[in-house]
Parts: C-alpha cells; sequence; structure tokens
C-alpha cells in the first residue's frame, strides 16, 4: 500500500477542527491539551485520505491505535468517530482555551532572600509579665510574573541532618510589630502574613516573624552538630503545591542597646542573654 500524502486542504480541516487536541486522549478522559501527534488513518489504510477516515491523536495514541494487538480491539473505527464528532464540537466550543488557561496556572512566582534570620525577645508587661521570643526573616521580595494569584504558605525549618523542626509564622499586632523593629534596629517594613495573597503581576517586601520557644525548639537527635544546623523557609503554593525553599545564611542575634553589637545565636537553645525589648 502506498503512504498517500494528505492532501494539504484535508490536513488544514483536521487539524483545525481538533486544533491538534487528541481523539483518544479526550476519548478516555476529556483531556484537551495541546499534545504533539500525527493524522491517524482510522480504517489503518494509509492511501485513504478521505477527511472521514482521519483523526488526530497524540504519539502514544497513534502508535497504540495501530497496533494491531489484541487489547485494541477495543477501538472501533465508529467509536473513535462518534469521539472525533465530540471532540470537533468542544473545540468548536471553544472548551480547549479554557482547559489551556487551567493549565498554566503552574505559575511563575519567585521568592528573593538575602538570607538574614534575626533572634529577638520582648517582654509584655502584664499580670503576669511574659517574654517572648521570635526569629525574624529578613528583606523577602515575592514576585509573581503570571497574570494569576498566587496564594502561599511558610513554614520555618529548623535542620538537623534528618529531624526537622517546623514552626508556622505568628500575626503580630502592628503597633507592636513597629516598635519591636525600631528597638532592634531592624529596617522598617510589613509583616507579610500568611497565606500570602500575591495579585497577577505584583510584587511585594518584607519581613516574616515566627515564634520561637524561650528554652529553644530543641535539638536533633543523635550526633545534634549545632555547626551544622540549618534554618530554612519552605514556601507553598497552595493551588499548585509547588514548593521552594531559601535559606537562611545570616543567623544573628542584635543587640537591643547597640544595634552594631551582633551574637551568635542558636533556635534550639535558649535565647542569648540580650536584654529584651520591653512593650507595656
Ligand atoms: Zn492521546
Ligand atoms: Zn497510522
Amino acid at each position: 500500500m502506498d503512504r498517500k500524502r494528505i492532501p494539504t486542504d484535508v490536513e488544514t480541516a483536521v487539524l483545525t477542527k481538533s486544533a491538534r487536541r487528541c481523539t483518544l486522549c479526550f476519548l478516555l478522559s476529556r483531556d484537551l491539551k495541546e499534545k504533539h501527534g500525527q493524522i491517524a488513518h482510522l480504517d489503518q489504510d494509509p492511501s485513504n485520505c478521505a477527511e472521514d477516515n482521519l483523526a488526530f491523536m497524540c504519539l502514544e495514541h497513534h502508535s497504540l491505535y495501530d497496533s494491531r494487538t489484541s487489547q485494541h480491539k477495543n477501538y472501533t473505527i465508529s467509536e473513535v468517530k462518534a469521539a472525533r464528532a465530540d471532540l470537533h464540537r468542544a473545540i468548536a466550543l471553544g472548551k480547549h482555551t479554557a482547559a489551556d488557561e487551567r493549565s498554566d496556572v503552574i505559575t511563575e512566582w519567585e521568592v528573593r532572600y538575602p538570607g538574614g534570620l534575626v533572634d529577638v525577645s520582648m517582654v509584655r508587661r502584664g499580670q503576669p509579665a511574659s517574654l517572648v521570643r521570635f526569629a525574624i526573616g529578613e528583606d523577602f521580595t515575592f514576585i509573581n510574573s503570571s497574570p494569576h494569584q498566587v496564594s502561599l504558605s511558610v513554614i520555618l525549618l529548623i535542620v538537623y541532618g534528618c529531624t526537622q523542626l517546623a514552626v508556622d509564622p505568628y500575626n503580630m499586632p502592628l503597633p507592636e510589630w513597629a516598635r519591636l523593629l525600631t528597638a532592634f534596629g531592624i529596617r522598617q517594613k510589613p509583616q507579610l502574613l500568611f497565606p500570602l495573597n500575591l495579585p497577577g503581576r505584583s510584587a511585594v517586601e518584607g519581613h516574616i516573624l515566627f515564634p520561637i520557644r524561650r528554652d529553644g525548639q530543641g535539638r536533633g537527635i543523635g550526633g545534634d552538630a549545632p555547626e551544622k544546623r540549618q534554618c530554612l523557609f519552605e514556601f507553598e503554593e497552595l493551588l499548585t503545591k509547588r514548593r521552594c525553599a531559601v535559606v537562611a545564611s545570616v543567623v544573628s542575634a542584635p543587640d537591643r542597646d547597640n544595634h552594631q553589637c551582633y551574637v551568635q545565636t542558636d533556635f534550639a537553645l535558649p535565647g542569648p542573654n540580650q536584654e529584651p525589648f520591653s512593650i507595656e
């Protein structure tokens, strides 16, 4: 049998009506994503190039359809032709473009983080007074370059070998937030609240606050080596579940009385003896 070239007008009709969506993907799972594919001859006679004998299929489905093994006997010509008619109707109604929009919700967002993480404590003067300790991740910038809104969650992970301690972010009342930053000489920026909603094509900047236990978050089991500890921020895009982590490279405790004085700190252990900031 000669493989005759499909006349251009017939080929154009097949490609346009199907919008290069695979007839069998649509038959089996209503899949309307664009595929690399070919035009299949439904009666498997390559010289029969009548439009009614042709259907667009993805590469896998084309070879599956053409293979004569027993398990493929269940795709009959009339079944495929009926699916093709359904597919052409769906394309004519524009259902494939809606499917494309959903699939590119694989959004393009990024986080920039210079790496600063500070350990600060604050006394709330009440009856009784309470000391609270925080980790502040400094100077985050989130950029959403997609047209869709992106919602992110975050956890702070303190990692020791295979042990990971996770902390959720904290939402501090605004007046306290501004005074806390001032007290420790941290640049005034908004507190980023989570889930963080980034409208399409937008960017936002700020710090992220996490509560830390006064006596530290605890140590890893077995062979815990403080110098191997790592703090990282793990972000998750709520819709796609795509995750992205950034590592804190400078972990320090600023001195409230002298903002230039920084000491080493370890979030696994009790905080340094820096004088806490007091708030009425
Ligand atoms: Zn397919
Ligand atoms: Zn074929």
